[in-house]
């Protein structure tokens, strides 16, 4: 897992085998984080932003296997897909995750999905980016503004008039005597 400096770690060295559990706050300070995570361009290059999250972890620290449960709550904010105003989503997730050690060289070093590998001289795990990406996973794949209460649209009417216009350009394409050209062109071309 990368190294970065940050207090999204959980140091499982010089616990006692048996149950621990954590919290973990996803807010501004983690965008800070995720942003240097992205390269540093946190608006453009993530689609969340102003997370107000909680994370609860259990561990389950055995010899040489861990098991993780995370719970995520809360919700972040992303940009509307119609109309770019903000809008929020909510976040509400559980993962379980096993933790395995390693000693030798051979042994799969690839993260699985819900498997971790670490080696033996690892002491903490690095939780940042997987939290990141949690939160990019919790974003539904269209986010719109909420309709009103009167049913109608909730987006910003400017934009929606923008896109009926846009609409209304594109139907003039289907104009039917272009179709009319198009079969003649293509009987010719028989
Ligand atoms: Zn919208």
């Amino acid at each position: 897992m990368a190294k970065t400096a940050n207090e999204y770690r959980l140091a499982f060295s010089g616990l006692e085998e048996g149950i621990h559990t954590f919290e973990y706050v996803l807010d501004g300070r983690f965008m800070d984080v995720a942003a240097e995570m992205a390269g540093g361009q946190a608006d453009d290059a993530l689609p969340f932003h102003n997370p107000e999250v909680k994370v609860r972890a259990t561990l389950h620290k055995g010899e040489r296997l861990m098991e993780l449960h995370f719970d995520f709550e809360g919700q972040a904010f992303t940009t509307c897909d119609r109309c770019l105003r903000e809008v929020a989503f909510e976040v509400d997730r559980h993962e379980d995750i096993f933790v395995k050690t390693t000693s030798g060289k051979d042994a799969p070093m690839q993260d699985d999905e819900d498997v971790w590998w670490i080696t033996e001289a690892e002491s903490e795990l690095d939780l940042a980016d997987y939290f990141r990406e949690v939160l990019i996973l919790s974003r539904p794949m269209q986010c719109f503004c909420p309709d009103k209460a009167d049913g109608t649209s909730g987006c910003d009417p400017a934009m929606l008039a923008l896109y009926a216009e846009e609409k209304e350009t594109e139907g003039q394409g289907n104009d039917p005597r272009w179709d009319a050209l198009k079969a003649l062109r293509d009987k010719i071309d028989d």
